[in-house]
């Protein structure tokens, strides 16, 4: 193939076996959030730069190096969305949506973009589920949300993710932590590597994010955040950490967990594995109080947060058998009139049994050469009309993959049948 015919790298196509699996996390997920009482809102991919830039904050990676941002045929400036949360937040104001439901569950699914390095678990298109609840201050709805992807996970037989949990307070308390932080590592400024010199004056809490063990140390002996809280921030921290504990959801609080967007205060939250290398953090989120505001809106309490889906899809093949994306049945016909009967049959099957997965081996061809493409479709029956049993009315079912003898059945003895040996 030509060169310039490739997907751009970081951005994957998602071919099948891989796509089946893809439908039953997007599934799964979507059920267990509704379940929760959240709908779902569907966002433009595309947004004004404006909306990340407000929202997102200036000093982060993502607004800083990672976004693709382009001028339009009429110089309008825009970017491919790296995030769910700001344009979210930008149609709730746009649609008056909080006006109607002062308390707001939504949920979203879609690709995002970022032009990161890519890596394994790390790509410039990948795609996120995000939820996000407006409306609610109090940390009833931290932990709910929390509840939520612990379900998540249960839904998606995902064991052995661990919950880490901090709380960021509220800005008077990381304005007065972020002083005491600045003045600690200007102190050390000669052991600080070149990214956190950066962050030192952009972004001083984005430090404590550092993943070079170099710097591990000096992270170790900086200020923390939890003695800069008032008690307000504590006792909503203590509730939300309460409420999980006795629902049996365990948790490690990390102090060093500060998340890289601007927007977050109190609550943050990532769900972490080990079994992924270095990208292993598989859903991340928190609140953002501040956010509705600061784009335009009345002062509105919200949460949320995003799971990255590939990381979970690598996850989910690790701990699964094959792909399931096989077929239970094909039919198969010899001759057009037989083959026309063939398809007929193939509508009455999914009729009437509608979990079953039913090919037609189309294009004609001898007996031999129907059953080998029959084959090769996975299914565990072929259910064959040739010139006898289009002649009778009747039916030869064969199963494919060793469950027993062929047996030529009538009509009305066939979709019974057929539901037994699937065991329908
Ligand atoms: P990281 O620290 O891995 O860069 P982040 O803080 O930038 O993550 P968020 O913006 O919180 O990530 O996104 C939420 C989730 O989306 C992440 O936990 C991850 O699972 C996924 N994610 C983020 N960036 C990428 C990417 N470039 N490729 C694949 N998944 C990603
Ligand atoms: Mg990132």
């Amino acid at each position: 193939m030509k060169q310039e015919l490739r997907a751009i790298r970081g951005m994957n196509d998602v071919a099948p076996p891989a796509s089946a699996r893809w439908q039953h996390l997007e599934q799964r997920v979507a059920s267990v959030l509704a379940a929760y009482g959240y709908q779902q809102i569907r966002l433009p991919i595309v947004e004004a730069t404006g909306v990340f830039e407000r929202s997102i904050g200036d000093t982060t990676d993502i607004v800083q190096k990672e976004m693709y941002t382009f001028a339009d045929r009429n110089g309008d400036r825009l970017t491919l969305r790296p995030e769910g949360t700001a344009g979210c937040v930008r149609a709730v104001l746009e649609h008056g949506l909080l006006h109607q439901q002062p308390q707001l569950r939504l949920w979203y699914a879609g690709p995002m973009f970022r032009h990161e390095r890519p890596q394994k678990g790390r790509y410039r298109q990948f795609h996120q589920i995000g939820a996000e609840a407006y409306g609610m201050t109090g940390p009833d709805i931290d932990a709910e949300l929390i509840l939520m992807t612990a379900r998540i996970w249960q839904a998606l037989g995902l064991a052995n993710l661990r919950l880490e949990l901090n709380t960021l307070g509220v800005s008077a308390e990381r304005e007065r932590y972020r002083e005491a932080l600045t003045a600690y590592f200007r102190g050390h400024a000669d052991a600080l590597d070149e990214d956190s010199r950066l962050r030192l004056e952009r972004n001083p809490l984005r430090i404590l994010d550092s993943k070079n063990p170099a710097m591990r140390p000096l992270i170790d002996g900086a200020p923390r955040l939890a003695d800069y809280l008032e008690a307000d921030s504590r006792a909503h921290f203590d509730a939300v950490c309460a409420t999980l504990t006795a629902a049996g959801i365990g948790f490690v609080v990390n102090p060093l967990l500060v998340r890289g967007l601007d927007y977050y205060g109190k609550t943050v939250f990532e769900w972490i594995t080990t079994e992924l290398g270095a990208q292993g953090t598989v859903c991340a989120g928190g609140r953002y109080d501040g956010l509705v505001e600061l784009m335009g809106g009345k002062p509105t309490p919200a949460i949320g947060f995003a799971m990255g889906l590939e990381r979970l899809i690598e996850l989910m093949a690790q701990h699964e058998g094959g792909d399931d994306a096989e077929a239970e049945l094909c039919v198969v016909g010899t001759s057009e009139a037989e083959m026309q009967a063939a398809l007929l049959l193939a509508e009455t099957l999914r009729s009437a049994l509608p979990g079953a997965r039913t090919i037609c081996v189309c294009g004609g061809g001898s007996m031999k050469a129907l059953m080998k493409r029959a084959d090769r479709t996975g299914a565990r029956l072929a259910l064959i009309i040739g010139g006898d049993e289009l002649a009778d009315g009747t039916v030869t079912v064969k199963p494919l993959r060793g469950q027993g003898e062929q047996q030529r059945l009538g009509r009305e003895a066939l979709i019974g049948t057929v539901a037994a040996m699937l065991g329908q």
